[in-house]
């Protein structure tokens, strides 16, 4: 079994440790390659080589910057194939989605090539004479990237690619179930004309090494991809720091007495076994109308029991096996709870398995009977488990999929457009589900950051680079600095525009009134930000609503004082998440 160790300044580095942790591919339990347990002063080393290639890194144009993230896509088309087949070996998705999972690294890795040439600031006008408002946007420092194992090389280029193009350096720590995946992207980079120590690769536990570039104060940012309990864990370590989030997902289909229910059927089994379940946009709940629910479960069922387990190498398999055996009695134990403590019905599946007597395999999982309320229907289970919850009506269905605390993904079959739109707004409403279809892969092209507690930056888009970014607002005058905030009426105007056409409703005068207020209350954030250094995320919606309904309360003009609270409160946080209001500023 090959060994593989750290990556500090472009040396490979025998961690201070000199225990290992071994990668095992899932469907043969057969070990792949060793890395290092990584301690602690191996990321200090690697934070004093981020550091010392950071100056001349950040000097180094956009546009350069971005040439090497454009080599590295070209080499890396060439080598798809052979990646492909090591994502599957390593984490077990089948071969299509391996080969999907390096295309998505290309794309991204080509999209933030081109932000090299377009990390645009802003001008705006000033309240005074003589004075020239502008805003620059810099790079953070040092970031500290933290993967999981589930996209093993996607994941690693949502992170590197923005980092580097915005002129940071990194220290970047993968799961510790899909190293080799992730050395692969930085010895990409490496390939690609990556000056050394700019990205510093240490493997570990996420209790010792990501510990360390959470809490270390060198570290200037973070970006972290993963779960719930870790994301809070970041959140609450952090210290100052910049910190963009994508954490886990409680997803949605409806299916609508009018749809088509082949289409609908299809969309099913590739959002809920797809990547055996283990994706943070996975459909783990299929809400039906009852006028269609039991042909739609007769359907479902017939063709999930065709679906077969197997290596993701083998063009036969349809479903691979789940990461680890621990993922595999957490499943587990989620079939139980299903059974004994929810009282929902198992139709099929509900039982791990063995391929050739190895693997570590789950059967495609379908429940019915599930109440919204119930765990199974609450949490994430990550794996290949479905619950099926019927409903009379639209609005049950979607009270059904805003019930959870929280969401990613959430779609809609049906052939009437009215149907669609309600939902549409409705959930943007919600907040918690900015993707509109679980079914269909993320698209480097959208954002999905606009989500209270889960995903809170989006890693892809326009917006991704914002992570990676400070806003320096300057407004200059001839001979005097001021550091008051910039306007925000285009954005403003822009999103209020796409909102109200996006879904062809207008807005009440509550919801009019709630962000011109949000608007002014951006800019009161921004002034108070504005001077000493970083700010954290730190926005509560809860306490936001609460104190907005204490202070209007006595306001005889408002007609809806939740919903005016609601959207003053909503705007605010996205008016401060995507100026940087609420995240950064001097
Ligand atoms: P995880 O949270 O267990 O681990 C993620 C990473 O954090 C790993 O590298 C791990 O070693 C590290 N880590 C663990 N403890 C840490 C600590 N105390 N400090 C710092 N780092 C620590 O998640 P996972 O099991 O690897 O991935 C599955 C989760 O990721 C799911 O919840 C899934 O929904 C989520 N996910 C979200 C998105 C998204 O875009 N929203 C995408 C993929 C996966």
């Amino acid at each position: 079994m090959k060994r593989f160790h750290n990556i500090i300044n472009g040396k490979r580095i025998v961690s201070r440790s000199n225990e290992t942790v071994v990668s095992v591919n899932p469907a043969t339990e057969k070990p792949i390659a060793s890395f290092p347990k990584g301690t602690a002063q191996d990321v200090h080393s690697a934070i004093n080589a981020a550091e010392k290639a950071a100056e001349e890194w950040s000097a180094t144009p956009p546009p350069k910057r971005g040439q090497i993230l454009l080599r590295a896509a070209q080499i890396l088309r060439k080598e798809k194939q052979n990646l492909g087949r090591l994502v599957t070996m390593e984490m077990g998705k089948v071969l299509p989605e391996g080969l999907g999972d390096v295309q998505e690294s290309i794309d991204m890795l080509e999209y933030a090539s081109g932000e090299g040439r377009r990390l645009f600031g802003h001008t705006t006008t000033s309240e005074l004479p003589d004075k020239v408002a502008i805003t620059l946007r810099s790079h953070v420092g040092v970031m500290g990237l933290i993967t999981p194992w589930n996209f093993p090389t996607a994941i690693p280029a949502w992170k590197l690619a923005p980092c580097l193009v915005c002129g940071n350096t990194a220290v970047f720590k993968p799961a510790s179930d899909t190293p080799l995946c992730a050395l692969k992207m930085v010895e990409l980079l490496e390939r690609a004309g990556l000056p050394k120590g700019v990205v510093n690769f240490v493997t570990g536990s996420g209790g010792v090494v990501g510990a360390e570039i959470v809490r270390n104060k060198k570290i200037r940012g973070i970006s972290f991809t993963g779960s719930r309990e870790v994301g809070e864990f970041v959140v609450k370590n952090a210290g100052i720091k910049k910190i963009g989030l994508e954490l886990g997902g409680k997803n949605g289909i409806i299916v609508m007495d009018d749809a088509d229910l082949g289409m609908a059927v299809d969309g099913i089994v590739f959002g809920a076994y797809g990547t055996t379940g283990q994706r943070c946009t996975a459909t783990s709940r299929v809400i039906v109308h009852r006028k269609v629910r039991q042909k739609l479960e007769r359907v479902l069922t017939a063709r999930i029991k065709k679906l077969r387990l197997g290596n993701g190498l083998k063009q036969s398999t349809d479903v691979g096996p789940l990461i680890n055996k621990a993922a595999v009695e957490k499943v587990h134990e989620y079939t139980r709870i299903g059974l004994e403590e929810d009282g929902a019905r198992l139709v099929t599946g509900g039982k791990p398995a063995k391929v050739g007597g190895k693997g570590f395999f789950y059967r495609p999982t379908l429940f019915t009977n599930v109440t919204p309320d119930m765990r199974i229907a609450q949490e994430e289970i990550f794996g290949p488990t479905l619950g099926m919850i019927e409903v009379k009506n639209l609005d049950e269905a979607v009270d059904a999929m805003n019930s959870v605390s929280y969401g990613l993904s959430a779609a809609i079959y049906t052939n009437r457009i009215r149907n669609a739109m309600v939902l549409l707004w409705t959930v943007y409403r919600s907040g918690k589900f900015p993707f509109m279809h679980s079914s269909a892969p993320a698209d480097k092209e959208t954002a999905f950051d606009w989500k209270r507690g889960e995903t809170i930056r989006t890693p892809a888009s326009y917006w991704g680079v914002n992570v990676h970014l400070n806003s320096k607002r300057r407004k200059e005058m001839r001979s005097k600095m001021n550091l008051k905030g910039v306007g925000f009426c285009f954005l403003f105007v822009l999103l209020a525009s796409l909102l109200t056409a996006g879904t062809g409703c207008g807005l009440s005068m509550d919801e009019e009134r709630a962000m011109l207020d949000a608007e002014r209350d951006v800019e009161q954030m921004q002034s108070e930000l504005s001077i000493g250094g970083f700010g954290v995320f730190a926005f509560d919606m809860d306490q936001c609503i609460e104190d907005c309904k204490e202070d209007n309360e006595n306001d005889g003009t408002i007609e809806n004082l939740q919903v005016y609270c609601e959207t003053r409160c909503k705007f605010r946080e996205i008016f401060g998440g995507l100026n940087g209001a609420n995240t950064v500023a001097y």
